[in-house]
């Protein structure tokens, strides 16, 4: 059975949202993994280098689940290339890196944190684990260096509320970065890819996870989001400036990005 998307409330979508990442959430990592046969890792190493962290800053990641954008941010910050600077900053009692994981479901940050302990980021002070919805962020304005999305916005209800709320939090000179499974047009490879996620990603959500239903609902999801033109758009609406974005795998992720200036 399928979930008949197209007839449900708004009020039912964010907890039918929900109820899908509570389902997916222990088997989050690996299915992840399965689907893009790894590529994900990819795509968001991508992300992160053009977030171009720094230490010091102050970074939001919204639906955040169960941390793997956040962890790279941090162990980015950290990486020997930039400890020379990070010492220098916290000789000079400059403040401390903070990244906020932002999700809507516990149990996606509860994964989280566990991960954060095997990871030996535990006793980081840096993380600051907080559910809340992208809609209405509990943040006050103009407070964060940068804001990142990943694979998140597409399950929200209302994308401008989201991206309104993105550009209230963010200092001027912040970015907003956003990575979304997105839309291939190049033939032949567009046939493929719907084979692969009508048929093969169901499959495998059934297989690995026992549950197709909310494998169903993420493939579905992906075809109802804006394309990448209108998505730019929107982002420019919302008030961001530079506007960009960059297709990798011909389309079936893309990262956007804009600057509040
Ligand atoms: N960013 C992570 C990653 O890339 O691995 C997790 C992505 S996961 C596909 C989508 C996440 O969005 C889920 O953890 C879900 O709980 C969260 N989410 C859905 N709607 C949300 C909302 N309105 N506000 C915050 N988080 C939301």
């Amino acid at each position: 059975t399928s979930f008949g998307f197209k007839e449900v409330r708004e009020e039912e979508k964010s907890q039918m949202v929900g109820n899908v990442f509570t389902s997916v959430a222990s088997n989050y990592d690996l299915m992840n993994d399965l689907m893009s046969a790894g590529l994900h890792r990819l795509w968001k190493e991508r992300l992160i280098s053009k977030l171009n962290p720094f230490p010091g800053m102050k970074h939001l990641d919204v639906a955040g689940g169960t941390g793997d954008v956040a962890f790279r941010i941090l162990e980015t910050i950290n990486s020997v290339k930039r400890r020379a600077l990070q010492d220098f900053l916290e000789d000079n009692l400059l403040e401390e890196t903070q990244i906020y994981i932002c999700d809507i479901n516990p149990n996606m940050l509860n994964v989280g944190k566990k991960r954060a302990l095997e990871r030996g980021l535990g006793e980081d002070r840096s993380l600051t684990w907080v559910e809340g919805d992208a809609e209405s962020l509990n943040f006050v304005n103009d407070s964060m260096d940068g804001y990142t999305i990943a694979f998140g916005i597409r399950n929200v209800t209302h994308i401008e509320k989201v991206l309104a709320e993105a550009y209230r939090v963010l200092k001027r000179g912040g970015r907003f970065l956003c990575l979304e499974l997105s839309h291939v047009e190049i033939p032949i490879f567009k046939e493929l890819y719907d084979y692969y996620s009508f048929s093969v990603i169901p499959a495998m959500g059934e297989l690995v996870a026992g549950d197709r239903e909310s494998y169903q609902y993420l493939v579905e999801s992906i075809r109802r989001f804006p394309s990448q033109e209108k998505f730019a758009s929107m982002i420019a609406d919302a008030g961001f400036q530079k506007v960009e974005y960059e297709n990798l795998v011909g389309g079936v992720v893309a990262t956007h990005s804009g600057l509040k200036i």
